[in-house]
């Protein structure tokens, strides 16, 4: 998969405070992703936010809702959150990948698996205080297992999300007994902005996991950077091989002014063509995807 793909990260649990354009509602959702497909995105990621108030929400309706006005619009790759680990039980997390599967119209296409349990611990960039003493993001590897065998049931792609070269080594392992499928996208996560748990935001954190990349398996990976900037590392992604998750849901990317998400997709198409890359349409992310 040598075209870019480009995986519009619309909102994550992000406020309005340092961006207004911060997609929450259904509507404002499919919007957004509409006008990131049209400038160059092939993936649209997203959460399901109270839309008036823009809250965490585990509406299922809300998550149906949105990827069928996304689907109304547009023909990009539908990736949902898995949601965080604030569940009991694995059908419960699973409800809205569940709910969104009974009808075609609003199935998620890619469901995201994060290979890692690890502690949240925050930094307070402008206090110093280390914060976070009871945050922890649990992912056993059986559970791993089950959220994999249910992706796979309502008919979707397992993509993994790594947290460090431990994850990596993890999904190596997991395709090389195929409890993961190939060809595989999984994305390589950079925390900044006082998170610690990822990789730090600069080439040579990416450059960490790539010193392991397995380069026997049929696998590709993209970058994101959560609480920062991922431009500083824009060129080396491109320059490698690489692929973009990259929008408002992570930073506010105060420079490029006050950007929407199709604009800084659009920064980054233009980066890639200027740097001999074309980027990858959503059919042919889909059909390599399904050339295992
Ligand atoms: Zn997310």
């Amino acid at each position: 998969m040598r075209k870019l793909i480009i995986d519009a990260r619309l909102n994550e649990y992000t406020g309005r405070e340092a961006n207004p354009n911060v997609p929450f509602s259904p509507e404002e959702i499919a919007r957004d992703a509409e006008a990131c497909r049209q400038a160059g995105a092939s993936i649209v990621h997203y959460h399901a936010r109270d839309p008036e108030t823009g809250a965490v929400s585990t509406d299922v309706d809300l998550y149906c809702e949105t990827s069928r006005r996304v689907r109304d619009v547009c023909d990009a790759v539908i990736l949902p959150t898995l949601g965080a680990n604030t569940f009991d039980t694995v059908d419960e997390r699973f409800a809205h990948v569940d709910a969104m599967a009974a009808d075609p119209a609003t199935r998620a296409d890619i469901v995201p698996l994060d290979l890692a349990t690890t502690n949240l611990a925050f930094r307070d960039p402008s206090s110093g205080a280390l914060l976070g003493d009871d945050l922890a993001y649990v992912n056993t590897l059986g559970l791993l297992k089950q959220l994999a065998e249910r992706t796979a049931k309502v008919g979707a792609v397992p993509m993994s999300a790594l947290w460090s070269v431990g994850s990596l080594r993890l999904m190596a392992a997991m395709l090389e007994t195929g409890v993961l499928p190939q060809p595989h996208y999984a994305e390589l996560s950079l925390t900044e902005g006082g998170l610690l748990a990822g990789h730090p935001g600069s080439v040579a954190g990416l450059e960490a996991y790539l010193a392991f990349w397995p380069e026997d398996l049929r696998c590709t990976w993209g970058v994101l950077c959560f609480g920062g900037s991922l431009l500083p590392v824009l060129d080396a992604i491109i320059d490698r091989g690489g692929h973009v998750a990259i929008g408002l849901g992570d930073y506010a990317y105060p420079e490029l002014g006050t950007p929407s998400n199709a604009d800084i997709v659009a920064s980054v198409a233009e980066r890639a063509r200027s740097r001999g890359r074309e980027v990858a349409t959503p059919d042919e992310l889909r059909e390599w995807l399904a050339s295992g």
